[in-house]
């Protein structure tokens, strides 16, 4: 059994511990997870994440959604800040 698997990092914990963004030369922080499939490369409920600051989330969506591979696009809420009502 792979976690890693489950848990849709399939290239391992590191490459989201960033959060940087994946277009290319970015170096933003990511705010966004795009959930992906290759249907020829990965089983239907495999989930890959690229992660995108909010200038290239619709540039990186346009891209998954032209090759059919977009699955959905998810806040990147690392902490979802609890406890910080004070
Ligand atoms: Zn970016």
């Amino acid at each position: 059994m792979n976690i890693f698997d489950l848990a849709g990092g399939g290239a391992g914990p590191a490459e989201t511990a960033a959060a940087v963004c994946s277009r290319k030369g970015c170096r933003s922080g990511a705010a966004w997870q795009l959930l992906w499939n290759n249907p020829k490369i990965h089983t239907p409920e495999r989930r890959k994440i690229w992660l995108a600051c909010d200038d290239h989330r619709l540039w990186l969506e346009d891209y998954l959604q032209t090759r059919a591979l977009w699955k959905e696009t998810v806040p990147l809420d690392l902490a979802a800040a609890p406890g910080r009502d004070s």
